[in-house]
C-alpha cells in the first residue's frame, strides 16, 4: 500500500518505521525543515561568538527532558527486526531527581527504592515502609492495568475479552479512581505533606492537576521508581534522531517542508492529501498532527467528533533555556525547586494564570553529556507549568516570571543568578502551538483531569472515514514520548 503520514513527531516517525517494516510504501510529510516536532534540539551560540566555536555553544533539547519506559523504543527496533544499539544507547540513572523545599531542605530521590526510602526517612523523618507501601501500590496499579490501558486498543472488542481486563475490572474499585490523587497520596504517604508533594508533582507527567484528577494516576511514580530513569546517550534528540534513521533505513521517503493542506476524502473513504497546494493519492493517510486541528483545518467538510475535541487541554508550559557561566555540584540531571504552596500553584492553573510562587524545575543534560555547554558551565532548560493558551498576556506572564524564577534561583544558590545568564531563549504556549501545531499550546493533548478521560481521548482511528488513522500524544493512549510510540504500535497492530 501507499501510505502518507501527516507529522514527523516522534509517532509520526515511528508509524513510518513500522508500516515500512511490513513492505509498505510510506511517505512523511512535515511541516518542518526537520525531523522530531516537540522532540528537537537546538542550539545557541554566544552572542559575538562564532557558532562554529564549539566552546561558546550551549545544546538544548528543545522539548522533552525525561526519558522513561524506554522497553517502547526497543519494542520498535524488534517489530523493525534491527539491533537497536546500532542506532541508539541509554544509560540507566541511579539518580531519579534532586528535589529542593524553600526551608532548605533537599533530597535526592534514589531510583534504588532502599536508598530513596533511607534518604527520606533521613532528610523528611518518614518511615521506610511508607514510601514502599507507595511505590508497591503504584507498581501493583501498572501490572493490573498499564498492558490493558496503554499497549491496546480501547476501542477494540478484542482488548476487553481476557481473562486479564476481567480481573482488573473486577479490581477496579481498589484502585482509587473515585478519589483525588492527592487524597489517595494523602493516604498513602500518611498526610506527610512534603512527600504528597513530591508524589503529587507526577500528575505534571501527563499535564494533569493532582487535585482533580483520579488516585488511578497515582500509578505514574512506578514509571520511574519502578521500571527506572533512563538518559538517551547524546540527549533526549537521539531519539528522533535513531527512528528516523530507521525509517529512512526501511525506505521511509520524508518530504520536509511540506505543508498538509487538506485530507482528500471520497466516498467515505481518505483518498490522499493536498501538500501545499499539490495533491497526491494514497491508499491510508496516518495523521500525527494534533487529532484537534487535524479535523478543524484538514477536514473542514467531514462531521467532527466535537465531544471529544472540545475536551480540556492538559498543562502546558514556560520553558526558559539559559547558558549559565558557572557549574552547580549539588544538582543533577533533573532538579525541583517547590513551591511552598502545591494546592495554590494549582489553582492558579485552574485559574489560566500562572502564580507567584512557581514550581521550577531544572533539567541539565551538560551534567551528562559535558559538551552540551562550554567547560564550567551548564545549559538549563527551566520548565515552568502554565495553563494552556486561552487568550492570556504571554508577554506580561514571561515578563513577570522570569523575575520570580530567577530571584528564586539566586535565594536557592544563594548567588546573583541574573548575572549568569549569557544566552537565552523562550519557549511559550503560543510558541508550541506555532511550532508544532498542537492545540493552544497543552503538551500532552487532552488533560487526565475527568474520571473518564482515557476513555475519551480520540481513537486511533476514524469510525466514520475509512483509511484514516491517528498517532501521537493528542489521541489514545495519550501524551508523552512512551505513549506517543504506543499509538504506534496500535496503529500498527490494527492496519488494515
Ligand atoms: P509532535 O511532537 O507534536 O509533532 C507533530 C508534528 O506534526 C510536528 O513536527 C508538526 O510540525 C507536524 N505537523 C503538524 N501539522 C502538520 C501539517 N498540517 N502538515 C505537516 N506537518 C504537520 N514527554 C515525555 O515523555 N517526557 C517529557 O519530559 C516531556 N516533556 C515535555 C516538555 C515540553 C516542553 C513539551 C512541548 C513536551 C513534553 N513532552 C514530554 C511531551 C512529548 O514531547 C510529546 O507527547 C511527544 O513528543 C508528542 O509527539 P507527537 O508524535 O504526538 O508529535
Amino acid at each position: 500500500m501507499k501510505i502518507a503520514i501527516i507529522g514527523a513527531g516522534v509517532a509520526g516517525l515511528a508509524t513510518a518505521a513500522r508500516l515500512a517494516s511490513k513492505g509498505h510504501e510510506v511517505h512523511v510529510f512535515e511541516a518542518n525543515s526537520y525531523a522530531g516536532g516537540k522532540l528537537s534540539e537546538f542550539s545557541l551560540a554566544v552572542e559575538g561568538e562564532k557558532r562554529q566555536d564549539a566552546l561558546r555553544i550551549y545544546r538544548f533539547d528543545a522539548g522533552p527532558s525525561l526519558f522513561t519506559m524506554p522497553q517502547y523504543i526497543e519494542d520498535l527496533f524488534k517489530a523493525a527486526d534491527v539491533p537497536i544499539n546500532d542506532y541508539f544507547s541509554y544509560s540507566t540513572m541511579p539518580d531519579v531527581c534532586h528535589y529542593f523545599w524553600q526551608d532548605g531542605t533537599a533530597l535526592t530521590a534514589w531510583a534504588d527504592q532502599d536508598k530513596f526510602a533511607e534518604e527520606v526517612q533521613n532528610k523528611l523523618n518518614i518511615k521506610p515502609l511508607v514510601v514502599k507501601k507507595t511505590l508497591a501500590d503504584a507498581k501493583r496499579k501498572y501490572d493490573l492495568t498499564g498492558v490493558i490501558f496503554l499497549e491496546n486498543s480501547l476501542h477494540k472488542a478484542k482488548t476487553w475479552l481476557t481473562a486479564k481486563v476481567l480481573k482488573s475490572l473486577i479490581l477496579m474499585p481498589t484502585f482509587d479512581i473515585f478519589k483525588t490523587m492527592n487524597a489517595t497520596h494523602e493516604r498513602l504517604a500518611e498526610g506527610h505533606s512534603k512527600f504528597v508533594q513530591l508524589l503529587n508533582r507526577f500528575a505534571t507527567y501527563n499535564g494533569s492537576n493532582p487535585y482533580r484528577a483520579s488516585g488511578m494516576l497515582s500509578v505514574i511514580p512506578h514509571f520511574e521508581h519502578g521500571i527506572g530513569c533512563f538518559y538517551p546517550v547524546g540527549g533526549m534528540n537521539t531519539i528522533t534522531q535513531a527512528v528516523y534513521n530507521l525509517g529512512k533505513t526501511k525506505g521511509v521517503q520524508f518530504h520536509f517542508n511540506a505543508l498538509v493542506k487538506e485530507i482528500i476524502v471520497e466516498n467515505g473513504q481518505a483518498k490522499g492529501l493536498k501538500v501545499l497546494n499539490q495533491e497526491q493519492r494514497f491508499d491510508r493517510i496516518v495523521s500525527n498532527m494534533d487529532v484537534y486541528f487535524t479535523y478543524k483545518k484538514l477536514l473542514p467538510h467531514e462531521k467532527h467528533p466535537d465531544r471529544t475535541l472540545n475536551q480540556e487541554r492538559s498543562t502546558s508550559a514556560l520553558i526558559f533555556y539559559w547558558g549559565v557561566k558557572q557549574s552547580f555540584p549539588q544538582l543533577g540531571l533533573h532538579n525541583i525547586f517547590f513551591s511552598d504552596n502545591y494546592k495554590q500553584e494549582f489553582d492558579a492553573l485552574e485559574r489560566g494564570d500562572v502564580g507567584n510562587d512557581p514550581t521550577i524545575y531544572v533539567n541539565i543534560t551538560s551534567k551528562l553529556t559535558p559538551t552540551d555547554a562550554p567547560d564550567a558551565c551548564e545549559n538549563w532548560f527551566v520548565l515552568i507549568n502554565v495553563p494552556h493558551n486561552q487568550g492570556q498576556d504571554w508577554q506580561a506572564i514571561t515578563a513577570r516570571t522570569r523575575k520570580i524564577v530567577i530571584k528564586k534561583m539566586s535565594k536557592a544558590l544563594n548567588i546573583d543568578f541574573q548575572k549568569l545568564i549569557e544566552v537565552e531563549a523562550i519557549l511559550d504556549p503560543l510558541s508550541i502551538e506555532a511550532k508544532t501545531a498542537s492545540f493552544s499550546g497543552a503538551l500532552y493533548g487532552t488533560s487526565s483531569n475527568a474520571l473518564m478521560s482515557a476513555f475519551m481521548r480520540h481513537p486511533n482511528f476514524s469510525s466514520s472515514i475509512e483509511g484514516l488513522y491517528f498517532v501521537g500524544g493528542s489521541v489514545h493512549p495519550g501524551g508523552g514520548i512512551p505513549l506517543a510510540l504506543l499509538s504506534a504500535k496500535i496503529v500498527d497492530d490494527n492496519f488494515k
